[in-house]
């Protein structure tokens, strides 16, 4: 069978209800035929999740100094990598950040601290600001703060927060290579934890860590199995003083084929393209959301920049693509 009619045929199974193996995945992103992977993937989009972009803002609410050695991770205390490091941000603080994002036209506001697990002191002080952001602002929250126990997921859930993160990063079989103060089995546990409490799971991970095409595919299949409603695909910046400092120079290309398998894998949830996107993709963006991808971070991420709101909704509009 030609590429094009395995493409179309995976495609027809998505479409139906039905869902690829391991080895099909693993055909796909072995294609050359990139325009239509992209297109069909695009297609199942298209179908199960209408023609609506998620945009999300994001806020580093607690920046550096987190104690575990995750080799990607500008915010962690075993590299100097010269970012701002600050504690937590004040509940004003938040409230206006969240204010902002808001007003940029996102509709939902996550809160990104970077802790193995928040201490009691802080936990308590950001589900303070959950209050005041949800009667002050009106928006969406989402957090992301590390590893949980039940009984904080659950006071989580009660405050009214929609969605929590925590991705799985890298793939079960690449994992002790990123990683030796935790190991991939934690971050199932709190996805686990997460979903139990009722919380929405936005769960992803980083392509362009020197992991193999398979180790993408693992990777898709090991997220699926926890049903996130959310994936984050993030794609590797090799930060200075990290152990990948000069890393992650995927070609665009294979971001998009990966990006379109993913949506073949997960072909109902938010699949949201996150860090390193604009460094990556180059003028390959508008083209990742006519490929599986229906979510964006704008405004910048935990410790690199990003596009300003306004311009993504506007080329969000320009593709015939609305902004939630
Ligand atoms: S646990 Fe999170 S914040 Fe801490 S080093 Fe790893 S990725 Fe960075």
């Amino acid at each position: 069978m030609s590429d094009s009619a395995f493409i179309a045929a995976c495609m027809e199974k998505v479409l139906a209800g039905g869902r690829i193996t391991f080895a099909e995945a693993e055909r796909l992103l072995a294609t050359d035929d990139v325009m239509t992977l992209a297109e069909c993937a695009n297609a199942i989009t298209r179908k199960f999740n209408g023609d609506v972009v998620d945009v999300e803002a994001l806020i580093n609410a607690k920046s550096g100094r987190c104690p575990e050695d995750c080799s990607f991770c500008a915010q962690s205390t075993f590299y100097e990598t010269g970012i701002n490091k600050y504690p937590l941000l004040s509940t004003e603080q938040l409230v206006q950040n969240a204010r902002m994002a808001r007003d940029g036209g996102a509709t939902s506001f996550c809160l990104v601290c970077a802790y193995r697990s928040p201490p009691e002191k802080d936990f308590e002080q950001i589900c303070d600001a959950i209050v005041e952001i949800k009667k002050q602002v009106g928006t969406e929250v989402n957090v992301s703060l590390g590893f949980m126990t039940p009984e904080r997921a659950r006071r989580l859930k009660e405050l009214g927060v929609k969605r929590y993160n925590h991705n799985l990063e890298a793939a079960e079989s690449y994992f002790s290579k990123i990683c030796t103060t935790h190991d991939f089995a934690d971050r199932v546990n709190t996805a686990k934890i997460v979903k139990e409490a009722g919380l929405e799971l936005c769960c992803g991970g980083i392509i362009g860590m020197g992991e193999s095409a398979r180790q993408r595919i693992e990777l898709a299949f090991s997220i699926a199995g926890l049903n996130p409603d959310e994936v984050p695909m993030n794609i590797l910046i090799g930060r200075e003083g990290t152990p990948m400092e000069g890393m992650g120079t995927i070609d665009p290309l294979d971001a998009i084929k990966t990006i379109a398998v993913w949506r073949f894998v997960m072909p109902k949830t938010i699949l949201k393209i996150g860090g390193g996107r604009e460094v990556h993709l180059k003028d390959k963006e508008r083209m990742a959301l006519k490929a599986g991808a229906n979510g964006i971070i704008t405004g910048g991420y935990l410790t690199t920049g990003g596009n300003e709101p306004n311009k993504d909704i506007a080329m969000i509009r320009e593709i015939g693509l609305k902004a939630k």
